[in-house]
């Protein structure tokens, strides 16, 4: 839990402007909320809220990823959303919850600023900028949320699988990512074995290579080539895209499209800007 992270006071790779809603903050919200930020050396599979228990940080990640998560009863998990460096964790702080609506878990080696939930609350209740930030974000977020529901549901996982690694990547703005295949599968609802024979597709592919829990994109174009439409719907809501891609348009526009599944591959990137997600 929350307590057992390590604090750090520096060292955060950067700084809060890395946190794109917190670069985002007018000069005199940022000098109130400054002083009640501190920065979390976060590590992989750590956990920083559970379902329904009370979550008394909101939380800004800088360089790292925080996936939140259903368990259900038997224990199996599924992911629901993630938040990087364009979010924030904890919503629910802000439209009148106290308490983490799901389990969330550090993704990757990371920095994430925290903010005390009463200073997050008082600030929102302002009506100023950061109220009007966090409710943009929300909306952002609960579009992510949606959409991945239609991935879970309709996507196969070779699918899934590309549309998570390149998200993920855009994240980290890397080409690299550290992850098991069960905590993979542990992520995307599915058999390990499924993720298994994906990955390996991927790899006879030439698109990957993975070795002890480390995946390396070595052609991030074919990668996004075999993303499920998903991918441009989530940029676009992100603001990643100033305009849906005219194939994913057709898809939205017409629900029978899904009959004849169009590759990202077909959609026309040309006016992406570099907005993680
Ligand atoms: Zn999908």
């Amino acid at each position: 839990m929350d307590q057992n992270l390590a604090l750090r006071t520096a060292d955060t790779a950067g700084g809060a402007w890395q946190n794109k809603l917190l670069a985002a903050l007018p000069r005199q919200v940022w000098a109130r909320v400054e002083p009640h930020l501190s920065a979390i050396h976060a590590q992989p599979g750590e956990i920083l809220g559970q379902s329904h228990l009370p979550l008394d940080y909101a939380y800004f990640p800088l360089t790292s990823i925080v996936s939140i998560q259903y368990m259900t009863t038997d224990g199996a998990t599924i992911e629901i959303a993630a938040v990087g460096s364009e979010g924030v964790v904890g919503v629910n702080l802000f439209l009148g919850g106290g308490a983490a609506a799901n389990r969330l878990v550090i993704q990757n080696l990371g920095h994430i600023y925290r903010l005390r939930r009463e200073v997050l609350q008082k600030e929102f209740s302002r009506g100023g900028a950061m109220q009007k930030l966090l409710l943009q974000y929300t909306q952002r977020l609960l579009a992510q949320i949606a959409q991945i529901s239609v991935c879970n549901q309709r996507h196969s996982i070779d699918q899934q699988l590309s549309r998570w690694l390149v998200q993920t990547l855009d994240r980290l703005g890397s080409q690299e990512v550290m992850i098991t295949h069960e905590l993979l599968a542990n992520t995307l609802g599915v058999r390990r074995e499924g993720i298994t024979e994906s990955a390996r597709k991927l790899h006879r592919a030439g698109i990957i290579t993975y070795q002890r829990g480390r995946i390396v994109v070595i052609d991030p174009m074919k990668l996004k080539a075999r993303c499920c439409e998903c991918y441009a719907v989530m940029r676009y809501a992100h603001g990643g895209l100033t305009r849906l891609p005219s194939a994913a348009r057709q898809i939205m526009m017409c629900p029978a499209a899904d009959a004849n599944p169009l590759a990202i591959s077909n959609l026309q990137f040309a006016d992406e800007s570099p907005t993680p997600i």
